[in-house]
């Protein structure tokens, strides 16, 4: 397979994070993807491509220019005013409090961040519009007759709303391919998302419209991120009525209990009868991973591989999570080649 590698991955590398309580170094770091790219290229048969640069455009096609621009800018901003350190959000317009264009930067992060586990530093903007191009040209592989292409990149993107960061996403990748694929002809487009967290940013780009099905496997919301969103009574509003499916799983759930999700999200995606199928690729889903809660072993991706490749479509994987650094590259290596070898 076609493994185009965000070439800037690196440069988005802040030091600490704030999970349940406390300042911890972050999971979200540039060693994940180093681990996946020495593990493809340690056992050749898959091609590292270079990735193209197809402008700002398509990634205005799905974030609020607003938005865009205050993530190109906030880092000189920031440092203009002589501050240090990677920025992290405090204070947030929630109900009862003003929601308006700000000026201060504290005020202006918190308008946008919706949580405080993503900081941003002085490459995040080129590590995340450089993983919007790896995904365009992963996409442009299969756009040009290719079975099946993989954007290898991070940070990640499922959780980035249209005007929104949070879940250590900023620019929702999957959903830039599937508006860019629906505007060079592309009828209809499914997204079928396998991290261990729910695709809130995803769903909520597409929830009202019939043509592109969103679905999701996932740790259920009760006990875990992003709490706010990833029910299963959440089935899409206006045109998109029914043309969204959460499969939330209890903490604990093993490859068959996915195997069951999986079967009945087969069931919609045969339904719908897409003519692309983007897959937000997380393997969070593993036993090991340290903020997760699945019993997923290394051998179960590849069969999610093969599971994948019986869908029969174009198919377009980009990375998401997955955090138990050592055994990251074997695990995304066995997806691929589950699907490249069935
Ligand atoms: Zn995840």
């Amino acid at each position: 397979m076609k493994v185009v590698l965000n070439p800037q991955f690196g440069s988005h590398d802040v030091q600490t994070e704030i999970h349940q309580g406390k300042m911890v170094p972050s999971f979200e770091n540039p060693s994940r993807l180093k681990h996946i790219l020495d593990h493809f290229q340690a056992h050749p048969g898959h091609d590292l491509i270079d990735s193209n640069d197809y402008g700002i455009d398509p990634i205005l096609k799905v974030h609020a220019r607003g938005y865009v621009t205050f993530l190109q800018s906030i880092w000189a901003d920031w440092c203009a005013e002589g501050r240090v350190g990677d920025i992290v959000p405090y204070i947030w317009p929630v109900p009862g409090l003003k929601r308006m264009d700000h000026e201060n930067l504290n005020a202006k992060v918190g308008t946008f961040a919706f949580s405080s586990d993503t900081a941003i530093m002085a490459g995040t903007w080129e590590a995340a519009y450089q993983g919007a191009q790896s995904a365009l040209t992963a996409f442009e592989m299969v756009r040009a007759g290719e079975r099946a292409a993989f954007a290898l990149t991070r940070p990640p993107g499922h959780h980035a709303h249209s005007a929104s960061y949070g879940g250590y996403c900023f620019l929702n990748n999957a959903a830039i391919v599937a508006e860019t694929a629906r505007e060079q002809g592309y009828d209809k487009v499914c997204i079928l998302d396998v991290d261990y967290h729910h695709g809130n940013g995803t769903q909520d780009i597409f929830y009202d419209r019939a043509d592109v099905l969103t679905l999701s496997i996932h740790g259920h919301p009760d006990t875990n991120f992003p709490y706010f969103l990833g029910y299963e009574d959440e089935c899409g509003e206006a045109d998109g009525h029914g043309f969204n499916q959460n499969f939330p799983l209890k903490d604990g759930a093993s490859f068959e209990d996915w195997c069951g999700a999986f079967n009945q999200a087969q069931v919609r995606i045969d339904h719908f009868q897409p003519d692309l199928l983007v897959v937000p690729l997380g393997v969070d889903t593993y036993e090991g991973d340290p903020i997760s809660n699945f019993k997923l072993k290394s051998e179960d991706f590849l069969k999610m591989g093969q599971l994948l490749k019986s869908l029969n479509l174009p198919c377009m994987f980009v990375m998401e999570g997955g955090y138990d650094v050592a055994p990251l590259g074997q695990n995304v290596y066995n997806v691929i080649e589950g699907f490249d070898r069935s």
